[in-house]
């Protein structure tokens, strides 16, 4: 088949934990995705890419070699594949927030954990073994590395392994085989790739617009909209405590004469911050009425 240069191609994993929110953050950037679940590959309505719905363990491979300029992949799996390979055949563009978890060395309940010591000379199971490697190697550890390509947390009752070190979120898992962590190999999130292979002027200018939606897309996710009445000596005070916004909206409030309307859009950082102190400072406070955008 001949690759059609007029459209690019994002890779993005077909099922599991991230297809879900990875269609949704290109859907957020205006794409009409209209393909099934069970579908390999499909066609956006109404902007020239296709999209390739693949293992998501094979998406560093198909960025890097230029199949897909384009490809959604949790950090673990991207650098584990990077750790393999002599030459890095793709950039990050960005980091999405979703898809969180790291990568933590996990111990029987019973065992004692006193820092990567304790790993001296044991057998930790893994799917991650690079990335475990370069952990042990940074700290001078030697162990042995058992590599497994699923079901990690099985390997201490069948006395595979002593540790393992695999992906944890809200630990459940690791609680529910009898596990705690002890440490952190890597922190991780879906990030956004693209391949270093060099694109024509047409595919560039494709992806570079659909960069900027992402961006967008990103930028309104980490704003709040902040809307609260003050009065007029509260109002410096208060603009003063919005660092992250963009110049504030003032107005008048009809029949209050002294008082104002201030709507800002504020960074979701310092939002949570911000906002008791912004509620103590408005006065008076009756109507202040924060709102996430
Ligand atoms: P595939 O069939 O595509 O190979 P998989 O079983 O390898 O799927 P998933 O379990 O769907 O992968 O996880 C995909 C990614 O989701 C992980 O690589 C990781 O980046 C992220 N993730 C977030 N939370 C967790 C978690 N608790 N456990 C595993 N992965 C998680
Ligand atoms: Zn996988």
């Amino acid at each position: 088949m001949l690759v059609d240069r007029s459209r690019i191609h994002i890779a993005l994993q077909r099922s599991g934990r991230l297809s879900e929110l990875s269609r949704d953050l290109l859907r957020e950037s205006g794409l009409r995705i209209e393909a099934g679940k069970n579908s390999l590959s499909a066609r956006a309505g109404n902007f020239p890419a296709d999209l390739m719905f693949v293992r998501d363990d094979d998406i560093p491979t198909f960025v890097s070699d230029g199949a897909c300029e384009l490809g959604i992949v949790g950090q673990n799996v991207l650098e584990e594949f990077a750790l393999g390979s002599n030459e890095r055949g793709f950039d990050v563009l960005a980091e999405l927030g979703f898809g969180q978890c790291s990568l933590r060395i996990a111990a029987p309940e019973r065992l004692n954990y006193s820092g990567p010591e304790s790993l001296a000379r044991q057998r930790i199971a893994t799917s991650y073994p690079r990335l475990l490697r370069r952990f042990l190697d940074d700290r001078k550890i030697e162990a042995e590395v058992v590599q497994m390509k699923g079901a990690v947390e099985l390997a201490p009752r069948l006395e595979i392994a002593t540790y393992i070190c695999d992906l944890v979120s809200t630990g459940a898992t690791l609680e529910a085989n009898g596990l705690r962590p002890v440490d952190t190999v890597l922190k991780s999130q879906a990030v956004l790739i693209r391949t270093r292979k060099p694109l024509d002027d047409e595919r560039k200018a494709i992806a570079d617009q659909l960069l900027s939606r992402i961006d967008g897309v990103l930028a309104t996710k980490e704003s709040k909209y902040i809307m609260l009445n003050a009065s007029e000596e509260a109002l410096s005070r208060i603009t003063a405590l919005l660092p992250g916004a963009e110049a504030p909206t003032v107005l008048p409030l009809h029949g209050r004469p002294g008082h104002f309307a201030v709507h800002a859009v504020c960074q979701e950082n310092v939002f949570w911050e911000t906002l008791q102190e912004l509620k103590g400072r408005a006065h008076p406070p009756s109507s202040s009425c924060p709102s996430k955008r």
